[in-house]
């Protein structure tokens, strides 16, 4: 904060303009593209269309900066996050609003994301220079230490694109590494002034950030000059960039898709959980890794628990993220639209049973697709099977504890699952035979800064978040 009480670095940032962020300067480029406002299909500003060239130069830069950052102390680096955390907290109205207007989340959850954003930041910044002493007598001293990796590259999604940026960001320049942030095309507009805001805090080329269209990623992932990627995103292009990667062994997170199960057992209060489960299955219109994508539930209250479930979805509204009472937006993108609509058209299809929901979604005015539960679907059917990351889920009957954990667990993916019951001894039990990264109790998807966060099988490699050395 600076004395008269204004937070320092925080002055507005122009939300008509943006540009690539190379060397501490703001970069256009001579090719241009935009994207669209998925509420109403109108048109946004242009972002740059990076080329090799831009890459090259970016890389080039990033390594002569990170050289001098590797040297500042640990605790000015710390500082250093903290201001910027700060600064983009004053600014956060702007960005909420920005992040509305191009992912198309109800305003309230993307101030929700910008908090988030800030609370990474700082609790990334608070950790303590990790050393581990494995010896150290009059004989010898024998230590870890974690070195800086160098030019680090992030590459994010489009559906959390602001607080995924941030959680990479925190971690990358604590630890003395220059970071290249490679946004998504449908969501690069925050991700831009992410960087052009970090210009007040950090010297030049220590966090860059380039926008561009499909060929952007692979050239960032192959290129000698980087030497770690941390990427977000499906686990199909999860592959692409580990193959790229291999090339020059460059170290890689992979932060990828997930189908993950809730499990609901027999004692559960049905009008708590079911809305509670069913809001986690749909937030941000399903579109997140860890959204609940399959529903488990025990016999003896599956009825019960679909009725509350029914009850709960009718009173969801779906809208324009800007428009107060909405509580969905659309689905972000028509690649994402049409694969949504590809599977709801399978649920057609398959005469699968719809226990509320439609599978009429015109898109003609947005991305929009109405909260639909698939009762009780063959296990194998594409809904059971696939990741719809749209807000339709199926809700599937168990009885036997051994027959549950085997279909939740009978996925490639491993990203989280939750165990819902009031006996947490039972919950537990079970909890602990699922295949995932992240497991929870009568809660799904609660993650926070300070504990590692990863997937399990083809869900991902390696953990962001908390320390994972
Ligand atoms: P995506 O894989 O299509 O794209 C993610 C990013 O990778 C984008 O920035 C994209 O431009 C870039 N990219 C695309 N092809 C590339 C390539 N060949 N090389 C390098 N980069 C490339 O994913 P998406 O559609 O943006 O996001 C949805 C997916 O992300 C879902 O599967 C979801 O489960 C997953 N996701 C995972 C997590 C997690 O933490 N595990 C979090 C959010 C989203």
């Amino acid at each position: 904060m600076a004395t008269n009480g204004t937070v320092k670095g925080a002055e507005p940032l122009d939300f008509t303009k943006f540009q690539n962020v190379i060397n501490g300067k703001l970069v256009d480029t001579k090719e241009t593209r935009r994207t669209v406002n998925p509420s109403t299909f109108e048109e946004l500003y242009p972002v740059p269309v990076s080329t090799q060239a831009d890459i090259d130069e970016a890389i080039e830069v990033a390594k002569k900066a990170q050289e001098s950052w590797a040297n500042v102390p640990w605790a000015e680096r710390q500082q250093a996050v903290k201001n910027y955390a700060d600064a983009l907290e004053a600014l956060s109205e702007d960005f909420a609003k920005q992040l509305t207007t191009e992912q198309g989340k109800p305003k309230m959850f993307a101030q929700a994301e910008l908090g988030d954003a800030v609370k990474w930041l700082r609790q990334l910044s608070d950790f303590p220079e990790p050393e581990d002493v494995i010896q150290d007598d009059d004989k010898k001293k024998v230590i870890t230490r974690y070195t800086p990796l160098g030019v680090a590259v992030g590459i994010v999604p489009w559906n959390f694109p602001i607080q995924l940026a941030a959680g990479k960001i925190g971690a990358a320049l604590v630890t003395g590494n220059a970071f290249i942030l490679k946004p998504s095309p449908f969501t690069p507009y925050g991700g831009l002034k992410l960087a052009e805001l970090a210009q007040r805090f950090f010297p030049p080329g220590v966090f860059q950030a380039l926008s561009g269209d499909d060929n952007l990623g692979p050239w960032l992932t192959a290129h000698p000059g980087v030497d770690k990627v941390s990427f977000t995103g499906s686990t199909a292009t999860g592959k692409k960039v580990m193959e790229s990667c291999a090339k020059t062994l460059k170290r890689v997170t992979l932060e990828l898709g997930g189908n993950d199960p809730a499990i609901i057992c027999a004692d559960v209060n049905p009008a708590e959980v079911a809305p509670a489960v069913a809001f986690m299955a749909l937030l941000n219109s399903g579109q997140i890794c860890i959204a609940i994508k399959r529903i488990y539930i025990h016999e003896s209250v599956y009825d019960e628990v679909v009725k509350a479930m029914v009850e709960f979805v009718k009173t969801v509204k779906v809208g324009d993220g800007h428009e107060e009472g909405n509580l969905l937006g659309p689905i972000n993108n028509k690649l994402q639209f049409d694969r949504v609509k590809d599977l709801i058209a399978d649920i057609e299809k398959t005469q699968l049973n719809l226990a509320v929901g439609t599978t009429k979604n015109d898109g003609e005015k947005g991305y929009f697709i109405q909260p639909t539960i698939v009762a009780n679907p063959p296990e194998d059917s594409r809904i059971v099977v696939d990741e719809p990351f749209g807000p339709v889920f199926p809700v599937l009957k168990w009885s036997d504890e051994d027959d549950v954990v085997k279909r939740a667990n009978n996925t490639d993916m491993g990203l989280g699952a939750s165990v819902w019951s009031r006996n947490l001894d039972e919950a537990e039990r079970i909890g602990r035979r699922l295949k995932a990264g992240n497991v929870w109790v009568n809660s799904h998807g609660e993650v926070q800064p300070n504990a590692p966060f990863g997937g399990h099988k083809q869900s991902g490699i390696g953990y962001e978040w908390g320390v994972w050395l």
